[in-house]
């Protein structure tokens, strides 16, 4: 006989949400993987584990949140996507403003309350806030932002999970000072601080994991880079790579160069030669 013991069951075990499992979601935010470009990215991947690993000690509170904000471009989704799996928490949601374009401000609260609702079931719950700043409808012009959703997120963010349950809390933005001046930001138990690359051996760093270039080409980047002030976020860079594979292998340095010149992340104070 089927009962509703076994119904429960079916529905943590079996049966897989329609628009494909927490892994998966969390597989599209990494489709280009981590790279490891230097020490900001291994310290930040360090502090974040021991958030990870606060938020499952058991003599600690149930709750732990975290908030990773950078400049744009910076990698701050795919980071909080990489621990969100490092947690290998069994139950993760992400939340994220592209799922809720067209909601009204008391939908949006809704969907975001849900999310929580449902991690206070399960006794090891994940959730990651993306780009809080958009979730809050937040505008530079104006500046205008929707105070509904900002009391429902604040009241979210330091409500303890119920006793026994844990719950991991990742949220990105590229607007620290906007969460600063909302007094957001007193509510994260940390905040980590995604970089930009800014030394010449961490945009080498990328080039060399690339197959774009060749031996000379790295060579003649690298006698370029010296002592050029650099600073772009990682998925600029990793777009400007995959750009420049799509011209012949003579002129990608110089096109290389350039582009990083034009999108104003490469400063080498002459013109490329
Ligand atoms: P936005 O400001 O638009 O929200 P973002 O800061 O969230 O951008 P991501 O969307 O996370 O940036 O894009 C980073 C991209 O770079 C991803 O495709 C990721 O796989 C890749 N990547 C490679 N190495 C790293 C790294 N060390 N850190 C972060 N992302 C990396
Ligand atoms: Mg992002």
């Amino acid at each position: 006989m089927v009962e509703r013991g076994d119904f429960l069951h079916a529905l943590e075990n079996d049966i897989k949400p329609a628009f494909g499992t927490a892994a998966e979601t969390l597989e599209n935010f990494l489709t280009r993987g981590i790279i490891n470009w230097g020490t900001p990215v291994s310290s930040l991947l360090e502090d974040g584990q021991l958030y990870i690993q606060q938020s499952r000690a058991t003599e600690a509170s149930g709750l732990v949140s975290v908030l990773l904000e950078g400049p744009p471009n910076s990698g701050k989704t795919a980071l909080a996507a990489q621990l969100a799996k490092f947690s290998d928490f069994p139950f993760v949601k992400v939340c994220s403003p592209e799922d809720m374009i067209g909601f009204t401000e008391t939908a949006k609260c809704l969907q975001i309350r849900k999310y929580f609702d449902d991690a206070y079931r399960s006794t090891l719950s994940c959730i990651l806030v993306d780009n809080i700043e958009r979730l809050l409808d937040y505008g530079p012009i104006g500046p205008r932002y929707s105070n509904l959703t900002l009391q429902a997120l604040l009241v979210l963010l330091k409500k303890q999970p119920p006793k026994g349950r844990k719950l991991l809390i990742l949220c990105t933005s590229s607007r620290r000072q906007v969460l600063e001046d909302m007094e957001m930001l007193s509510a994260f138990t940390g905040v980590l601080h995604v970089h930009n690359l800014s030394q010449p051996e961490h945009v080498m760093a990328v080039l060399e994991q690339s197959d774009a270039f060749t031996r000379r080409d790295l060579a003649s980047i690298q006698r370029d880079l010296r002592g050029a002030k650099i600073f772009i976020g990682i998925k600029k860079l990793l777009a400007l790579v995959d750009m420049v594979k799509q011209t012949d292998e003579e002129s990608r340095v110089f096109k290389f160069l350039t582009k990083m010149q034009e999108e104003g992340g490469l400063d080498l104070g002459t013109s490329v030669q």
